[in-house]
């Protein structure tokens, strides 16, 4: 009841089509739920988010919820997460997609959850990290522990895109850390991210985990670009 009247003043939104939620809907309405395509990655391997990887760093398995485009809800419903201040929508995402991920057992073949950390000026700029948000919501329906801390950017990417491959992996060190007070040694990680386009973050990232001696490395992302 309560709510109802308070929506009647405050509508509230979807974060895909932007059409007033009705009650019981939250954040993202029951259409866009069914309409935002799915990649059903985790029903297949090798899948097409773990082939970008193939020959570059080798992960346990890789996949994405969405199928990324430029256009369209799934588009409109990052932009929120990423742009406007809600960062709510990550967590609700990384929930679903968790629950979904039950039937692969992943507790018992990961120890921990750690986002791709964003630079510290962009986080404060920011306010969270759009990954980690994700993350503690797979964290919460997965059951398995997140770690924020655990791996740091400590430069920022923006002139690393004019860099070559070999260029950018001669570089890794300077741009993920592992930090050094924590043990890594046996550790089974789970890296989340956001989007998954040419995978370099990624592999740059795992390159850093696995060489700061993680057991392994497996990809959670949002979605992926094909
Ligand atoms: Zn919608």
């Amino acid at each position: 009841m309560l709510s109802d009247f308070i929506s009647l003043f405050f509508p509230r939104y979807c974060v895909g089509c932007h059409g007033a939620l009705v009650r019981k809907e939250s954040i993202i309405c029951i259409n866009c739920q069914y309409e935002i395509p799915k990649t059903n990655s985790h029903l297949e391997s090798p899948n097409f988010v773990e082939n970008k990887f193939f020959g570059k760093v080798n992960l346990t398995k890789a996949m994405a919820y969405y199928k990324f485009e430029r256009k369209g809800r799934l588009q409109r419903v990052l932009h929120q997460l990423k742009y406007s201040n809600r960062p709510e929508v990550g967590n609700l995402i990384g929930e679903w997609y968790g629950r979904e991920l039950e039937d692969l057992e992943l507790p018992n073949l990961y120890d921990v959850i750690v986002p791709v950390p964003l630079h510290k000026t962009k986080l404060r700029r920011r306010g969270y990290n759009q990954s980690a948000q994700f993350a503690e919501g797979l964290s919460k329906s997965l059951n398995i522990p997140i770690d924020l801390s655990l791996l740091k950017r400590t430069k920022k990417t923006a002139t690393q895109t004019k860099k070559t491959r070999v260029e950018r992996w001669q570089n890794v060190e300077e741009i993920f850390k592992v930090s050094k007070k924590k043990k890594l040694t046996d550790l089974r990680v789970i890296l989340v991210d956001d989007v998954i386009t040419t995978g370099s973050t990624i592999e740059s990232c795992a390159i850093a985990l696995l060489g700061a001696g993680a057991a392994s490395v497996g990809v959670i992302a949002i979605a992926a670009a094909k």
